[in-house]
């Protein structure tokens, strides 16, 4: 069987990460989180109050700025621990505020195809079926209702012990949809080839399933 690319693209929180590291685990490839890596960089820009718009300055920092993700789901900004601090609502926001800007995108889209050259990678974002890896052998385009995704990141929030507020995350779930798909530079949309996954009534094995039995199709053609 040969190994391929899997891109799992989609809204925020509509589980893309969880499901991606389930079918990295299954299949023995190597899961990245491309959002992990926009949360980083905007939790930089937060740290360092650096104008977004002086794209001058915001390339240097990109210049020297490291970004690591092991593969027991850690995420390190310029060698420190983030995995906790990216994931706030206030992270998620500013997230969501650099990944509009180009300079931004470029930058990271560049870093995550030269990590996928290697192939066996399962790669979940907005952009992965329809920028970064046009050419992989297998993408989903996976979505939830707005209640279905606030209801589990409500519950995934309380079980970490962090601030969960429903009515808020409700809120900004719609913001980032809104932000996500107008934006001028990669908005989210499905890429013509990707396979539907609407997740709303599907657990988290039905969904891991579904995938997998698609993905050793791929591998075998
Ligand atoms: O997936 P996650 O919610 O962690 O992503 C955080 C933010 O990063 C998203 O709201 C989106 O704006 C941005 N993002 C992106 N392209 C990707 C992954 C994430 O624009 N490939």
């Amino acid at each position: 069987m040969r190994r391929i690319n899997i891109a799992i693209d989609g809204p925020s929180a509509a589980g893309k990460s969880t499901i991606a590291k389930r079918v990295a685990k299954e299949l023995g490839y190597v899961h990245l989180d491309t959002g992990a890596m926009y949360r980083c960089i905007g939790l930089k820009c937060r740290l360092t109050a650096i104008d977004l718009d002086d794209e001058a300055m915001m390339k240097e920092m990109l210049s020297q700025t490291e970004i690591e993700l092991t593969a027991d789901g850690k995420v390190f900004l310029d060698g420190k621990d983030v995995s906790m601090d990216i994931r706030t609502e206030e992270s998620s926001m500013w997230a969501s505020n650099v990944s509009t800007r180009s300079v931004v995108r470029s930058d990271l889209v560049s870093r995550q195809q030269k990590m996928a050259l290697a192939k066996g990678f399962v790669m979940d974002g907005r952009d992965i079926g329809t920028v970064v890896l046009k050419d992989a052998e297998l993408k989903i385009f996976q979505t939830a209702s707005v209640e279905a995704r606030a209801k589990r990141r409500f519950l995934e929030n309380q079980a970490k012990g962090m601030e969960a507020d429903y009515e808020a995350i409700y809120r900004d779930i719609e913001r980032r949809d809104y932000q996500d798909t107008h934006r001028e530079h990669s908005p989210l949309s499905k890429a013509e080839d990707a396979i539907l996954i609407d997740t709303s009534d599907l657990s988290i094995d039905e969904v891991t399933a579904k995938i997998l039995k698609l993905a050793y199709e791929a591998m075998e053609q």
